[in-house]
């Protein structure tokens, strides 16, 4: 099948000159370098966009902290709630635009742009929205003893904590961008986002309905450019009250200690995963390969939730790598706009580079490949959907993220054997079990070293439930009622009488 039609005000919108989103408006910056944004499908540019200054950094934090001190502290909760529900009625009506500009600038399949980065990304909005209106301190019975019949009660105030600068990689670009400015939004701050540099049209152009949300010039901003300049400038600028950074173990480093030098800055940090899905013996061969398929392929791998360390008991293994190399050999592989295609490209040249050097990696230590390591027919970033064989825990395949279409598999003989496997590891993202026996999961569930598990499933997350990493996989948690304290400071109050 051919790839859809684009929409006019798509073309319209790519053939611009890109800038920052600052104080309400496009703000240019003639004299920075320009950054192809490559259609990754067929490696064609289709858009263009300038990196900020550091003075235009400068500029959208001083707009936001005037906003923040200026207007949004002001705004009533209900109102702040209303104006994102608005801005998610203006996404849903731009639904297919964005969908669209997604899916050309980051290969993400359209039908999962329009499914699950924007129609997931209005549900969170309205998430946040709601919460709105619900945050709130205590108060608190004093238990000291009075000398001179004073009395004292005491009471706690939740107060959004200022202007949060929301760092967001390649992967969902609007989605989890959303996660970041809805939930500080939500509690009263205002926010500078920084896309990653390869997938910054999508917020610019939600920025944009920001505005036309009645969300008032300078709570939304966005700022353009590579993380070692724009994302460093915006960290260390000393009106910045909170980072909240998604992206890989490495770099949410590096941001902390930054985030912790500029003046012990609030953190959240969403890191990677090298995440594991332990299939009990009890699980047949065709649900494991359908479990397989759900956890390791999902938008090429490149979800940070994916799993790519697959346990299956030594009885079924072999089963279930012939059954996932038949069910891999029939998926369709092909163009991000063709509805038809189950399988699009990687998201960037980077990417695919660091892919296909990860199968060169595999193939020289493990030599085994079941399906797969290799690239893909088509001009864009197109590989394999990978299935390796473990020869032990220790294999790079088993130990390094590779945030792409690569599950690899290690037998194991017994369930403890199983568990010590998927707790083997520095990362601590997600996990799935996978079993008949409910009560057998439900115990092994407190075991396992992740901050989300699930059981007969994997990559569901909903608005309520809250996410974040343990181990090096990150600090913080987004979502549920969770988020309200990462955006808030807790500010306890003492009176006499
Ligand atoms: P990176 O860590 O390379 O980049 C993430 C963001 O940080 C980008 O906007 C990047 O900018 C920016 N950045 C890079 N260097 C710095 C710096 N020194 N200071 C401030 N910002 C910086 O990750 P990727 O974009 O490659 O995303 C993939 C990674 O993200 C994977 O490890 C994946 O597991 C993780 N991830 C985690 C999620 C979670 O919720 N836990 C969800 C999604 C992804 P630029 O690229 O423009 O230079």
């Amino acid at each position: 099948m051919a790839d859809i039609r684009i929409l006019s005000e798509v073309e319209t919108f790519l053939a611009r000159q890109h800038r920052q989103y600052i104080d309400g408006q496009a703000v240019a910056a003639m004299d920075t370098v320009a950054t192809d944004i490559i259609n990754p499908s067929n490696r064609k540019v289709v858009a263009s966009v300038r990196q900020a200054t550091p003075a235009q950094v400068q500029h959208a934090v001083a707009s936001a902290h005037e906003a923040f001190t200026g207007v949004w502290q002001q705004t009533s909760a209900a109102r702040r709630g209303e104006l994102l529900n608005r801005l998610a009625d203006l996404m849903q009506a731009h639904r297919e635009e964005l969908a669209q500009i997604e899916s050309l600038s980051s290969g993400k399949l359209i039908g999962l742009s329009r499914a699950f980065e924007i129609d997931y990304s209005i549900a969170f909005l309205r998430y946040y929205a709601g919460w709105a209106t619900k945050i709130h301190g205590q108060t608190m019975n004093l238990s000291l003893p009075s000398s001179n019949g004073e009395q004292y009660t005491g009471f706690t105030l939740r107060q959004p904590i200022g202007v949060v600068a929301g760092i967001v990689p390649w992967n969902f670009s609007i989605m989890i961008a959303v996660w970041k400015f809805g939930s500080a939004l939500a509690c009263g701050c205002t926010a500078v986002i920084k896309p990653s540099e390869f997938t910054p049209l999508t917020m610019l152009r939600v920025a944009e309905l920001a505005l036309e949300a009645g969300i008032p010039p300078g709570v939304l901003n966005i700022v353009n450019g590579n993380g070692r300049t724009v994302g460093t400038a915006l960290i260390a600028h000393p009106k910045v009250a909170k980072v909240t950074f998604t992206g890989s173990v490495p770099t949410g480093v590096g941001v902390g200690v930054a985030a912790m030098q500029a003046g012990l800055k609030h953190v959240t940090l969403e890191l990677g995963g090298k995440n594991p899905a332990g299939f009990l013996r009890d699980f047949p061969v065709e649900r494991t390969v359908d479990g397989i398929i759900e956890a390791a392929y999902l938008h090429q791998g490149e979800v940070c939730a994916s799993a790519e360390r697959f346990y299956v008991h030594r009885s079924r293994i072999d089963d279930v790598l012939e059954a996932l190399h038949h069910t891999l050999a029939t998926l369709k592989i092909g163009s991000a706009l063709d509805e038809s295609a189950q399988f699009g490209p990687l998201a960037n040249a980077a990417h695919f580079a660091k892919v296909m050097a990860f199968f060169e990696k595999a193939r020289a230590q493990d030599g085994e490949i079941v399906h797969g390591g290799t690239v893909a027919p088509g001009d864009g970033f197109f590989v394999q959907p990978t299935a390796i064989p473990a020869r032990s825990q220790a294999d790079t395949i088993m130990t390094e993220e590779t945030f792409g279409p690569v599950a690899s598999f290690l037998a194991y003989d017994d369930e403890e054997e199983m568990l010590h496997y998927m707790n083997d590891t520095h990362f601590g993202l997600t996990a799935s079990i996978w079993t008949n026996d409910l009560s057998k999961a439900l115990r092994f569930v407190p075991r396992v070293e992740a901050g989300t598990v699930w059981v007969n499933m994997h990559n569901y997350i909903d608005p309520a439930m809250p996410f974040g990493g343990v181990k090096s996989s990150g600090i913080g948690r987004e979502f549920g009622e969770a988020f309200i304290e990462y955006f808030t400071e807790l500010k306890s109050v003492i009176v006499r009488y």
